[in-house]
Order: structure tokens, then C-alpha cells, then sequence
């Protein structure tokens, strides 16, 4: 009967800490979004401009002439990928494309699904674009978010 009631205590305290961490962890990226959106120069080169130069190492799942992907640091989901632009070109985020960067985003699009086709993501899968702190935006230099492997709810938060 304790042993049983150990347990139970156990597991709820389990939920309760994943709830916590959960919530902490939306906090923490809507902070670090806003500090971004107050503290970046938008036109200095991101921690992305580094990944394209290979100053710092990444897990690059895909490459062509005009855009890059690879593994998210801090994946959301089993499979997580990080599409960009090798050349940013302006668009720090999607809100401030213009005519002449038509062909890039249909590039970056295409791009989607053959990265998705190589990781097998036959269920389905999300494409998420960040744009600005309301959308969480991190990283000023514009870049696609291919989540799967998993379940995705709706809505998101
Ligand atoms: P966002 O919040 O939409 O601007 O997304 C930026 C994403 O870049 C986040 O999901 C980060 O985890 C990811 N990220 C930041 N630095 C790196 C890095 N060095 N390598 C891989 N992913 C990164």
C-alpha cells in the first residue's frame, strides 16, 4: 500500500516537473526572442553565417549551391532540421522579403521536401518559419524549421 502510494507520488512528481521544465523552457525561448529582437543588429552576421563559412561545426544534412541544412542544437522533435539561405541577402526573416528574393523561397520550399523525402518523414512532418519576437524569431537570418518523427499537436502555443 505505501509502496504503491511512493510510486504514485512518484510519477505525479514526474508530470509536475516535466510541466515545469516545459513551461520553463517557452519562457526562456520567448525571453531570449524578444532580447534578440531588442539587442540584434539585424544586418550583422548570425551564428547561421558561421554554419555556411564552417567556422563552427554543424550537422549538415543538406547542401547545394544556395541553401544549407542541418540539425537543430536544440531539436523539438526526433527529426529537426534547420533550413537557410547560404546568402542572406536582406532577409533577416521572412516579413522583410521582397520581389527579387521569389526564387530563394521557392528554393527553400523545394528544398523542404527533399529533405524530408532523405529523412524518411513518409507520416508527415511541420515547416515552421519564425518571424520576429510574437514569432519567437531567435536567429536574424531567415531559415525553415522541418520538425517530424513524432506526433505534432495543434495548435501550437
Ligand atoms: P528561431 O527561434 O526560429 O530563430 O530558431 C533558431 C534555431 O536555431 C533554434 O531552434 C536553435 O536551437 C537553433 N540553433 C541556434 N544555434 C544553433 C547551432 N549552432 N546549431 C544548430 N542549431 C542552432
Amino acid at each position: 500500500m505505501l509502496h504503491q502510494l511512493g510510486s504514485e507520488v512518484g510519477t505525479k512528481s514526474c508530470v509536475l516537473l516535466k510541466f515545469f521544465s516545459v513551461v520553463k523552457a517557452k519562457a526562456d525561448e520567448e525571453t531570449a526572442a524578444k532580447a534578440a529582437a531588442r539587442t540584434t543588429d539585424k544586418s550583422s552576421p548570425t551564428i547561421f553565417d558561421k554554419i555556411v563559412k564552417k567556422e563552427i561545426p554543424a550537422t549538415i544534412v543538406y547542401e547545394d549551391e544556395k541553401v544549407l541544412a542541418f540539425r537543430d542544437i536544440n531539436p523539438q522533435a526526433p527529426v529537426h532540421v534547420v533550413l537557410i539561405p547560404k546568402d542572406r541577402d536582406g532577409l533577416t526573416q521572412l516579413s522583410k522579403s521582397d520581389p527579387r528574393h521569389k526564387d530563394i523561397l521557392g528554393h527553400l520550399l523545394y528544398s523542404v521536401k527533399v529533405i524530408a523525402d532523405q529523412e524518411g518523414l513518409t507520416d508527415g512532418y511541420r515547416v515552421v518559419i519564425n518571424d520576429g519576437p510574437n514569432g519567437c524569431q531567435s536567429v536574424y537570418h531567415l531559415h525553415l524549421h522541418i520538425l517530424g518523427g513524432r506526433q505534432l499537436k495543434w495548435p501550437p502555443g
